[in-house]
């Protein structure tokens, strides 16, 4: 049983804690892995462009702590392994994964090659990348007894049917994450590991430049708040997901779209 937090003093701490961020090299894992860091955590980001994950790690070095990259795609139950084999050598334990690392494809279905390729490369690193990962670490996880919080990056994508793009291969990964999500949540807690999923919105990063420019008016309309979310919004919710205040969260998805979804 994780115990509840009995003052708000380092209730949103990391310190000390380690951290395993997927696609931690740019966009909304880098986000995450800067707000790990601000409040005390080591993170070790797991992607495939290495360039870009040694820019990353020079602004990590400047907050603080003990973080590293290493090579991995998260399609490959072997490059995986390799890279997990890697970070368990390097640190003690892991206590936090965050299964950040997507692909988005904006496209119809029939006009797909005949092998649907970009439907199962969507699933397979969006969906599939999601579970291996968490059955890699989550048996390590229980198995150092030390319980652990797991934390899926989903999409609002998962809850609506966006036709401008249409992203179907995209929207049924997302919504089969946040069910995985619940599933994991209950199957995992008797190792005190909580699971949850964190949902954004629209939000300023290199995928987002896939939308097309005749749909950013409409979105910034349509959205409560005026305006695209911003990557450290993303980075602050999961510090809170991460952290001991959140002892009594688990199973849950977590919106964050600055409301765009309460107008569909
Ligand atoms: P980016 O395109 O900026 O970053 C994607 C990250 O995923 C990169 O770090 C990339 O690293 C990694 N990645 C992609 N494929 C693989 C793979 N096969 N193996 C390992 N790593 C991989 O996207 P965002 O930062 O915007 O998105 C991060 C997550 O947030 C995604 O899951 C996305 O679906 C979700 N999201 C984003 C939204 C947005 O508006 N930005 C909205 C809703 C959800 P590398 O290429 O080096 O491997």
């Amino acid at each position: 049983m994780i115990p509840p937090i009995t003052s708000m003093k380092g209730a949103f701490s990391l310190e000390g804690q380690n951290a395993i961020i997927t696609g931690g090299n740019r966009g909304l894992g880098l986000a995450i892995a800067k707000a790990f860091a601000e409040q005390g955590a080591n993170c070790a980001i797991f992607c495939r462009n290495m360039a870009k994950a040694a820019e990353a790690l020079e602004e990590l070095k400047e907050i603080g702590g003990t973080h590293k990259a290493y090579s991995c795609d998260v399609t490959d139950f072997d490059s995986i392994r390799k890279a997990i084999a890697e970070v368990y050598a390097d640190y003690e334990q892991i206590d936090i994964l965050v299964n950040n690392s997507g692909i988005s494809y904006n496209g119809e279905l029939l006009d797909m090659d005949e092998n649907l390729t970009d439907w199962f490369v969507t699933l397979d690193t969006d969906l599939n990348g999601m579970v291996r990962m968490t059955y890699e670490v989550g048996k390590r996880m229980r198995d150092a007894g030390k319980g652990g919080s797991i934390i899926n990056m989903t999409s609002n994508a998962a809850y609506m049917v966006n036709w401008s793009p249409c992203m179907a291969a995209y929207s049924s990964a997302k919504a089969a994450g946040n069910h995985f999500t619940r599933c994991m949540a209950c199957e995992l807690a008797k190792y005190d590991i909580r699971v949850n999923a964190i949902a954004p919105g629209f939000t300023t990063t290199e995928l987002a430049k896939h939308i097309p420019p005749e749909a950013m008016g409409y979105i910034e309309e349509r959205t409560v708040t005026k305006r695209w979310g911003e990557p450290i919004e993303v980075g602050a919710l999961a510090v809170y997901l991460a952290s001991p205040a959140a002892a009594q969260v688990t199973g849950s998805v977590h919106v964050i779209d600055g409301g765009y979804m309460l107008r569909c």
